[in-house]
């Protein structure tokens, strides 16, 4: 290792303090220094290379050196680098990527809100439900609904929203009025002997009743990802969307699908809302948007929601919310070329093409002896580690096999993520075959290695 990497890693343990990672252990070594990337791999000081099999944190979906993207920025930066939309102001590019993501919406949609995370889509959201609601009268009409496994941010309402114990755990959350309801992943909640569409169905009706239970005068939405990401890559069970969305209409629940992983490509389709049939009346969108190379999110609703706001927005004066950075311009502009690049290299089509080899490639890995389950759709997917795959545990202390399986591949060149016993992989979208080879050859030999050693 260089000195110059020693002396950042030093000055990391000094001065940094990271996000989701073990703050007293980091003194102890500080972090691992990405230095640069290209395509489909980053590069640590060492000049050590990797593939980003999660593509950074499942978003940089154009790979981490498209010139377009950079040149875009530039171009923004020096003709308006900074401008808002507050109070009636306005600017080109917020306008542009507004109508564009409007007309590219897979079900109709009216406006669209900009915001620069994922988490501040997903309160912003909450917050227009929640004045949605008053506008109408409906004022006991506050109550969300999401699921656990779900995550849809750190901001204390979208961290409500999220339902994963140890994003609430020393945070007194989540808040009151976010209701949880069973994680739709067959493999770990499907009763013995229940099909998957009888999976589906319980699902629904516990649904159905906590609305009934708690009164459908009560329940303002329902938020939930296409497929979920952090959570472990849970892809909903057949009929669950089919049969969920009626009763959600039935109580005039508005149907949020946050698209923040699966938005732009990630499942196959433009959205996730495509892949699975889904009519949300706002979607939720960030990441692979800007490819990350800028902050930006976005939030699309259709005009059953904004209608009421607009109403009681003129009533008030104005809509009181707003970020100074939301749609920053030169954001705004790396996201209209992100939508370019798409377009004119088809890459939904190139995406469709290498997603049938991911899939592939990952579902055979279902073979090994310490694979539980294999799953993903597109170009997302994971492995579920146990040591015995009849009774679907691990022998060891949880969460050590994927760790143990993360840091073995990690060694090798290949950046994956592990969540619980869970190993995910969600790449760059321009990932060639080849590419999907690396990561997968490199995935049997861990796992060859790993039954191997635990026997
Ligand atoms: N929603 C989903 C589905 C996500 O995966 C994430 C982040 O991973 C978020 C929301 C929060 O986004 P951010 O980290 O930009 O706040």
């Amino acid at each position: 290792m260089s000195d110059e990497a020693d002396t950042l890693e030093m000055t990391d343990a000094r001065y940094l303090m990271h996000p989701f990672t073990d703050a007293r252990a980091n003194l102890q070594g500080g972090g691992m220094v990405i230095d640069r990337g290209e395509g489909v791999f980053v590069y640590d000081k060492a000049g050590k290379k990797y593939l980003e099999a999660v593509a950074g944190l499942w978003s940089v979906g154009l790979g981490f050196s498209e010139r377009r993207l950079i040149d875009a920025a530039v171009r923004q930066m020096e003709k308006l680098p900074y401008y808002h939309t507050f109070t009636g102001k306005s600017h080109a590019p917020q306008i542009e990527l507004a109508a564009r993501l409007v007309e590219m919406a897979p079900v109709p949609m009216s406006k669209a809100f900009f915001t620069n995370s994922g988490s501040e889509a997903n309160d912003t959201a909450i917050k227009m439900i929640w004045y949605r609601s008053n506008a109408l009268g409906e004022t006991r009409r506050k109550k969300i609904i999401s699921r656990k496994r779900g995550y849809h941010g750190i901001t204390i309402a979208s961290a409500s929203l999220t339902g994963i114990p140890v994003d609430h755990q020393s945070f007194d959350l989540p808040l009151p009025g976010f209701l949880h309801v069973t994680a739709p992943h067959y493999y770990r909640e499907g009763i013995e002997g229940e099909s998957e569409d009888a999976f589906s169905t319980r699902l629904v009706n516990e649904i159905e009743a906590l609305i009934l239970a708690e009164g459908p005068e009560t329940i303002a939405a329902f938020f939930a990802e296409p497929v979920m990401g952090a959570g472990g890559v849970i892809v909903p069970p057949q009929g669950y969307w089919e049969k969920l969305q009626p009763v959600l209409k039935k109580y005039g629940i508005i149907l949020v699908a946050d698209e923040v992983i699966c938005g732009f490509g990630r499942t196959g389709r433009m959205f996730g809302s495509q892949t699975f049939d889904i009519r949300p009346d706002m979607m939720i969108l960030s990441k692979q948007l800007s490819s990350s190379y800028l902050p930006i999110s976005a939030i699309l609703m259709n005009d059953m929601v904004f209608e009421p706001i607009a109403d009681e927005s003129h009533a008030i004066g104005a809509f009181a919310h707003g970020f100074t950075n939301g749609g920053n311009p030169t954001a705004a502009a790396v996201a209209i070329e992100v939508l370019n690049i798409m377009e004119e290299r088809d890459l939904m089509t190139h995406v469709s093409d290498v997603s049938v080899h991911f899939q592939a490639r990952l579902r055979a890995l279902g073979a090994s002896a310490l694979v539980g389950e294999a799953r993903g759709v597109g170009l997302i997917g994971a492995l579920e580690l146990v040591t015995d795959k009849a009774t679907r545990a691990s022998s060891l202390e949880a969460g050590k096999l994927a760790k143990y399986a993360f840091a073995l591949l990690q060694n090798k060149g290949v950046i994956a993520r592990a969540m619980g016993d869970t190993l995910a992989f969600s790449p760059p979208l321009i990932i060639t075959h080849e590419q999907v080879d690396m990561i997968f050859d490199g995935v049997a030999e861990v796992l060859a290695q790993m039954e191997h050693e635990i026997g």
